[in-house]
């Protein structure tokens, strides 16, 4: 099923690095990253390392306008919360969007669909803008149960803050067996849970950036790009390679 949106969005390209690189990797993938994006794009592109790097990446960023944005983030505002990261340290940083729900923080950490919501509040309080990531699992697919689970973990987010929160939000389907798989969602598969997740926001729903997750690559993305609900893509792997972050940003600008 592909439907058509009307509402202009600014397309959006996140690089989700997770727990790779070191000081010498990151240098030259941020060096070639901010040499080749400068000046004005339609399209907006932000890289969110581990937090150790930083200081790294601002410093290397430059004048470019690659923004930088966080991989998790703790509900807690301060305290005894070892190893944990608070939104208003995010800010600090001049961080602009903080990954909130990624698939792998719901099943390696045990994240709930209730902590997901309160991160949520928590990075809109530090005047931050969530990336709130869905996503079925395989075996919900299989069941025919995907926008069952899809439903619910948009559910748990909207009942804490209201539909109104997603004004300043943006969502990020990925499918869990697409991530870092190699496998893609259809362009079919993709643009239905995209509808989906516009109609269960209401009259936000044309507002609301959404954007894809899973293997997205330099060859896959302009297909993606080229469905009416999908706003740009959330990448793991792809954000590792400068010219495969690259094409991929070009193919959203
Ligand atoms: C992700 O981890 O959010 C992701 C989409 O990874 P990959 O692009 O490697 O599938």
């Amino acid at each position: 099923m592909i439907t058509a949106s009307s509402t202009k969005r600014r397309r959006l390209i996140v690089g989700n690095w997770k727990m790779n690189g070191n000081r010498h990797t990151n240098a030259e993938l941020l060096a070639r990253v901010s040499a080749r994006w400068q000046g004005e794009h339609a399209a907006e592109v932000v890289v969110c390392p581990p937090y150790p790097y930083f200081q790294q990446a601002r410093e290397m960023l430059g004048n470019s306008p690659v923004v930088l944005g966080a991989q998790s983030v703790s509900e807690h505002g301060s305290g005894a919360f070892t190893g944990e990261v608070s939104a208003s340290m995010l800010a600090d940083w001049h961080c602009k969007y903080v990954i909130i729900g990624h698939n792998e923080r719901r099943r390696l950490q045990h994240e709930t669909d209730v902590q997901v919501a309160q991160k949520f509040l928590a990075v809109q309080a530090a005047g931050l803008i969530p990336i709130l990531c869905v996503g079925e699992s395989l075996e919900m697919r299989e069941e025919g149960r995907a926008l069952e689970v899809i439903d619910r973990q948009l559910r748990a987010v909207i009942e804490q803050t209201g539909c109104a929160a997603f004004v300043n939000a943006v969502i990020a389907y990925e499918p869990v067996w697409a991530v870092g798989t190699g496998k893609t969602a259809t362009p079919e598969q993709a643009q239905e849970v995209h509808h989906f997740i516009r109609t269960q926001l209401g009259n936000l729903g044309t507002q609301v950036r959404v954007l894809y997750g899973g293997s997205v690559k330099g060859h896959n993305a302009g297909q993606l790009f080229a469905l009416a609900d999908i706003d740009g893509a959330l990448l793991g792997g792809a954000s590792l390679d400068a010219d495969e972050f690259l094409d991929i940003c070009a193919a959203a600008d």
